[in-house]
Parts: structure tokens; C-alpha cells; sequence
């Protein structure tokens, strides 16, 4: 008997009957733009391997001006049918289902050729739209029409039309957006007449033996967004236009509210989705901050939707299905929801990859095959480069003993996970802990490694990690000045007003820590929707009321020396969230200071370089921030031996150090060795 009955039953289609209810949503991976087909249909097989139900491709552009930026792939011509042929081929010789999103961007392409509904320049891209005429929107539709057919030509198992999100098709349905007085804008009937054209015109391109998924604005969480009767009233017109799945879509891209970022609660939003259910006939898709076959379960147990999508964590696991089915969901490496090496490369035009699981997007050239001459390899340091070295190389069959100095695994992890709103990371030391279980890792805890330890191995593998930098400050020695590890680890506590010296990932981290309750607002989910004013959308237009965050448990100020925002160096996708956190909790953020000295009151700055503007920021606690320096004592003693060492993570850069660097790194040196 599985743990996941309903996760795990077929869902039955008509003409087709898909082997589970967990669908692989649709991710823009950059992978199709590098032109290596080969590359992309390996992406998708080993995903068909790893048993998901049916998945979906990354957007596809119906036509130039659709495209998401000047040059996305799309399905324009019969060059274009091929190159996608030999993915659909190999997602079917590997027994997986494949549908192709298209998905027209409106006014949020990045293109001076970007068309819309109305002229209105979006906040997410500097290039103002183009109205369409009568004819424009006929193209448009004609076009999707045609991409709809060409995916099924070439093999594809049905199409997703992206009506979400605010692209394109949600342009037309909300007044924010459309401003038209023709047959296409005005009243709701004229506002939705677009996507409903497209699905009809789709439908009868494609036939009826094809999956048509129509992912909806469910919330839209902009001004002016859909009311929930408009919502329902879509929804009925969609399935009545030919739609065989509706997908959930959560807030549009210029909305200020997260809705995917680790700090969002678990399933969100799967209390909009569950609304929908019963006032449609055709199976209801959910989405966002689903992680794991437990919360999968649990949404279609409580009656949120017919079936289940999640994106990011088949980057993080391509055999999420598999492993989940044989009982072995502790195996399932999970998505922490970081956005660091997926959504944040995207948006900077970079490959995506996965933090947990770097051979994500590099199937065919980081692999982890058996090694020819099974060698016996120290690794030093069990934080997540030591980890995911040592890991990778015993999947090689080589022999591999892991020295950590700690009582327990995980390193810098082991904060990470104490800051509010970072709770996954959790999970991901969680399954390092499992996965060496497994292994024949030979784990030595609180073992320090010393020089004469690495004798007899054949490769050495440094991964000490960082110690915090000390920033030289001049002090009376009067004031509490700690470390950001000593907070995060529970060894200080800090006083009601609070400076924290330097800004980057931690400093902001720290902050949070510092002005949030605990257990954070990411465990209680009524509080956190309250907190960004998220309210039910039957109640207010998308779903959008006033914010109404608690009270910070502290007065905090937090500090640095570029004379520039602090937060500016932050993840693409995400630091928008932390800078908006800071500022709801009244932090007050300040670049430019030169720190003058620490005091029994606080810190004395200054700015500019005639050190002007003397201010006291009156604390009962400094904690300091201020980067890391590389931990490489061994690897020092053991080069003066003349042993060949391999340096990794932290203690090779510790500027910039960060896990997704770390397990990449620890990675491909285990699958060279
Ligand atoms: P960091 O990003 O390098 O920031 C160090 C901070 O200290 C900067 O604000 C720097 O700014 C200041 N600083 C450096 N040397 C100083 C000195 N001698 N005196 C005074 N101030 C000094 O390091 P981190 O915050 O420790 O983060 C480490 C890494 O962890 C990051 O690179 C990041 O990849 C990762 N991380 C990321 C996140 C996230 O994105 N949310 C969260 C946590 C960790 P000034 O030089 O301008 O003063
Ligand atoms: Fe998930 Fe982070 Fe991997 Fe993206 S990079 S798939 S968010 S774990």
C-alpha cells in the first residue's frame, strides 16, 4: 500500500490516461536558446524516466513579437517541428507524456517589437507595447492557432496555452491592462473574448484527441486584477471553448507579493485553486511551494484540485516520482525553493540549473558515471561542498572517508536554516543525513582532520569551509559585539536595538532574524497572507488588501560601506523580497557609513571621505557581518608536505561562497576523479 494513493492514481483523460496526478509545470530553462536538441530531449527523458505524469515544455513563443526576448525559442517554422520531434521522440522512448506550453508575452517581452492590448509600458520591461489593431490580434491568434498545430506535428501529447502570469491573454482580461472600447476590451464578456478565441481556435487546429491545458490567473494580486466571478466565469467559457485541464497560475510577474520564494508557506495558495473545484467538469491542476509528495497528498486529500504541478522540484530530482512510488520519499532530494540556480539564472540569461542538483540542465556533460579505477579519497569538512564531493564519489564506486570536526553534518547549512523564512534548509541537510546512510561513505564525526590522517589516500579533498571575517573595527571593548554564527547558532542573544554591520546575504539574513517572530510567519500561513495582503479574491479584485505585517521584535539598523541601496547585490528573483521585508519591519538601511568606532552605546559612523555627518546608531548589540575568510590551515600544512590536494567551497573562495557553488564544485571534481 503506498503513502500516496492519490498522488498516485491515473487520471483519465478520454483519449489518454496519464499514470499519475503530478504534472512537471512549465520552467524556461534557457536550454532550448542554446540550440543542442540533443541537450534538451535528454533534460525532458530523464524527467520521463523519473515517472512524472506528463510534463510541460518552457514557454515556446508563437510568433517574434510573443517571444519572452528577441530571439526565444518558439515553433515558428519546419526546422523548428524537427528540432522539437527529437524531443517528444525520446520523452516517448522513455515512457513520459509531453505537452508544449505556448506562451505569448504581451507586454512583458523584452523587445522593442512587444505587442498588447493597450499601449501601457509594464514595470518589468523598459519597452513600451504596441496597440494592436483588429488584424494585429487576428495574427496573434492565428498564430497560437498554428504553434498549437505545429506541437502536434511534432509529436508533442497536447499544448498548454499560458493565459497566466500576466502575459499576453491575462493582458486583456483585467481593466489594468485593457483599456480598449472596440470588441475587445470594456465589459468582461469583451475582455475575455481573446483567451476564449484562442482555446476554440486551438482546439479546432488540434483536434480532439489532444491535451489542452489552459493555465488561469487564479489571483491575480495586482490592482484592478480579476474578481473571483470573472475568474469562475473564464474558467466555464475555457472548458466550453475545448480546455481538457485547467492549471492554476498565482500572481503576476509585477505583483509584490512572493509566491514562489522559499520564504512562502507550503501550498499557499491551494485555497484559491480549491475555490474553482466543482464549478467545472474538467480536472483542476494546483500549484506553487509543493515540495513534496507528503504536501502533494495532502493538497488532493483536502479537495484542491484533480492534480498537482510542480516545476522547481524536478530540477532538484528528476525521479521524484519513481522514488516516492517505491517508498523511498526520504531519497527525493528536495527543492529549498531558493531560486539561485533556476529563476535567477533565467532572468540574467544564464542556464538554469539546481542547487541541490547541479547536473540538472547538464545531463549529457556532468555525469556521474561508474569510475574505471575505484581510488581511496578523503574529503575533510561535511558542509555542503565536502558533501556533495563525497556523495558523488562513492556514487562512482569510489571509497570515501568524511572527516568533520563538528558533532554533526551540514556546515554553514546549519545556519542557513535558523534564519525566518529559510526553514527548507532543513530538508536539504535532512536528506545529505539519508543519503549518506545509504551510502558507504565512512563518516567521521567530530574527527579534526591532521596532516598525517590524509596518508594513504589516493586523492585528498579540502572543503574546511570559512571562518567570519573580523573587520579590524576600533572598540572600547565596553559594547556586546558578536558574530553572525554565535546569533544564528543560539551561543548569544542579542539586546531590543540591534546594528548590524555589513549588508550582504547574511547581514540582510541576520536582520530578518533579528525582526521577525519565531516560529516565522513561513510556518503560520493565515499570518503570513496577512502579512503581505493577500486576501480571499471572492472578496477583493485579485485578491489584493493593505499589508499588515507584525511588529518587529526589535529595532534594527543594518549598515554598509558602498555608497549604494544595501540589498543591491541580492538574488535576481528574491531580493526584492528581503529589501520589502526590511522596510515593512522599519529597518533602517543605510550605505556609505565609514565605521568610526564601537561604542558602550552603539556604533559611531560617518560618511563620505572627509568622514562628515558623525551619528551614533545606538545599540545594545553589534552583530557583525562582514564576510567570510577561507578556513585552509590543512590544506596549507599539507601542500608544505607536498601532498596534492583538491581545495573546494569555502575554503577555496570565500568571497561570493554560497552552497549552490559549493555542491557544483564538490560535484564535478567527484565526477573527474
Ligand atoms: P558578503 O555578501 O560578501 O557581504 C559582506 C558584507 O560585509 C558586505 O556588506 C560588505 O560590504 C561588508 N564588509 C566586507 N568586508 C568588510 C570590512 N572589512 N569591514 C566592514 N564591512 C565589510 O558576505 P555574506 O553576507 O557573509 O554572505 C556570504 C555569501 O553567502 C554571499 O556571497 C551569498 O552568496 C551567500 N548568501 C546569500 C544570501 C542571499 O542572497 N539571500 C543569504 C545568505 C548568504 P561593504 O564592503 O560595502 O561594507
Ligand atoms: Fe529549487 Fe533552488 Fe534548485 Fe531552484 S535552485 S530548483 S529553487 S533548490
Amino acid at each position: 500500500m503506498t503513502a500516496y494513493p492519490r498522488l498516485l492514481a491515473p487520471l483519465d483523460l478520454g483519449h489518454v490516461t496519464l499514470p499519475n496526478r503530478v504534472m512537471m509545470g512549465s520552467m524556461h530553462t534557457n536550454l532550448e536558446e542554446t540550440g543542442d536538441w540533443n541537450r534538451v530531449a535528454e533534460f525532458y527523458a530523464e524527467r520521463a524516466r523519473g515517472g512524472v505524469g506528463l510534463m510541460v515544455t518552457g514557454g515556446m513563443a508563437p510568433n517574434r513579437e510573443g517571444g519572452v526576448f528577441a530571439g526565444a525559442a518558439g515553433l515558428f517554422t519546419a526546422a523548428d517541428i524537427a528540432n522539437h520531434q527529437t524531443v517528444t521522440d525520446r520523452v516517448h522512448a522513455a515512457g513520459g507524456l509531453i505537452a508544449m506550453q505556448i506562451l505569448h508575452a504581451g507586454r512583458y517581452a523584452y523587445s522593442p517589437e512587444c505587442v498588447a492590448p493597450s499601449a501601457i509600458k509594464s514595470p518589468i520591461s523598459p519597452f513600451p507595447p504596441h496597440e494592436l489593431d483588429e488584424a494585429g490580434i487576428e495574427k496573434q491568434i492565428a498564430d497560437i492557432a498554428t504553434s498549437a498545430a505545429r506541437a502536434r506535428a511534432a509529436g508533442y501529447d497536447g499544448i498548454e496555452v499560458m493565459g497566466s502570469e500576466g502575459y499576453f491573454l491575462n493582458q486583456f482580461l483585467v481593466t489594468h491592462t485593457n483599456k480598449r472600447t472596440d470588441r475587445w476590451g470594456g465589459s468582461y464578456d469583451n475582455r475575455m473574448r481573446l483567451p476564449v478565441e484562442v482555446v476554440r481556435r486551438v482546439r479546432a487546429a488540434v483536434g480532439d484527441d489532444f491535451i489542452l491545458i489552459y493555465r488561469l490567473s487564479m489571483i491575480d494580486l495586482i490592482p484592478d486584477g480579476s474578481s473571483w466571478d470573472e475568474v469562475v466565469t473564464l474558467a466555464k467559457a475555457v472548458e466550453a471553448a475545448g480546455a481538457s485541464i485547467l492549471n492554476t497560475g498565482i500572481g503576476w510577474h509585477e505583483a509584490r507579493v512572493p509566491t514562489i520564494a522559499t520564504s512562502v508557506p507550503r501550498r499557499a495558495f491551494t485555497w484559491v485553486t480549491q475555490k474553482l473545484m466543482g464549478q467545472v467538469a474538467i480536472p483542476v491542476i494546483t500549484s506553487n511551494r509543493i515540495n513534496s509528495p507528503e504536501v502533494a497528498e495532502a493538497v488532493l486529500a483536502d479537495g484542491c484540485a484533480d492534480m498537482v504541478s510542480m516545476a522547481r522540484p524536478f530540477l532538484a530530482d528528476p525521479h521524484f516520482v519513481r522514488k516516492a512510488a517505491a517508498g523511498r520519499a526520504a531519497e527525493i532530494a528536495p527543492c529549498i525553493a531558493c531560486n539561485q540556480a533556476c529563476l535567477d539564472h533565467t532572468f540574467s540569461g544564464r542556464l538554469t540549473s539546481c542547487l541541490v542538483n547541479p547536473m540538472a540542465c547538464h545531463e549529457t556533460e556532468l555525469r556521474l558515471d561508474p569510475a574505471r579505477e575505484p581510488k581511496r579519497i578523503a574529503v575533510v569538512g561535511a558542509g555542503p561542498a565536502g558533501l556533495a564531493a563525497a556523495l558523488a564519489a562513492d556514487r562512482r564506486g569510489h571509497h570515501v572517508v568524511l572527516f568533520e570536526q563538528d558533532e554533526r553534518i551540514g556546515g554553514q547549512l546549519n545556519l542557513a536554516c535558523e534564519v525566518p523564512g529559510k526553514e527548507e534548509f532543513h530538508g536539504l541537510i535532512g536528506w545529505f543525513q539519508t543519503m549518506l546512510a545509504l551510502s558507504k561513505v565512512d563518516l567521521r564525526l567530530g574527527a579534526e582532520a591532521r596532516a598525517a590522517d590524509m596518508a594513504g589516500f589516493d586523492e585528498v579533498i579540502i572543503a574546511t569551509g570559512v571562518r567570519p571575517r573580523d573587520p579590524g573595527i576600533e572598540s572600547d571593548g565596553r559594547a556586546q559585539v558578536i558574530s553572525y554564527a554565535d546569533l544564528l547558532s543560539g551561543l548569544e542573544e542579542a539586546g531590543p536595538r540591534v546594528a548590524v554591520i555589513g549588508a550582504g546575504g547574511i547581514g540582510f539574513d541576520v536582520a530578518e532574524y533579528l525582526v521577525e517572530a519565531h516560529p516565522s510567519p513561513t510556518l503560520r500561513p493565515a499570518d503570513w497572507l496577512k502579512e503581505w495582503g493577500i486576501a480571499d479574491p471572492a472578496t477583493t479584485r485579485g485578491g489584493l488588501t493593505s499589508p499588515a505585517p507584525e511588529k518587529p521584535a526589535r529595532t534594527v539598523t543594518l549598515m554598509q560601506r558602498k555608497p549604494e541601496k544595501p540589498g543591491r547585490g541580492l538574488g535576481k528573483t528574491t531580493g526584492w523580497i528581503h529589501r520589502a521585508t526590511l522596510q515593512a519591519k522599519g529597518v533602517e538601511m543605510i550605505g556609505g557609513v565609514t565605521y568610526e568606532r564601537i561604542e558602550a552605546a552603539g556604533v559611531r559612523i560617518s560618511f563620505g571621505p572627509e568622514r562628515e555627518n558623525q551619528r551614533l546608531i545606538s545599540a545594545d548589540t553589534v552583530v557583525v557581518c562582514t564576510g567570510q575568510e577561507s578556513e585552509r590551515g590543512l590544506a596549507d600544512a599539507l601542500v608544505e608536505a607536498g601532498v596534492k590536494v583538491h581545495v573546494i567551497g569555502g575554503a577555496d573562495i570565500a568571497t561570493e561562497l554560497d552552497a549552490k557553488r559549493a555542491i557544483d564544485q564538490g560535484t564535478r571534481l567527484a565526477a573527474r576523479l
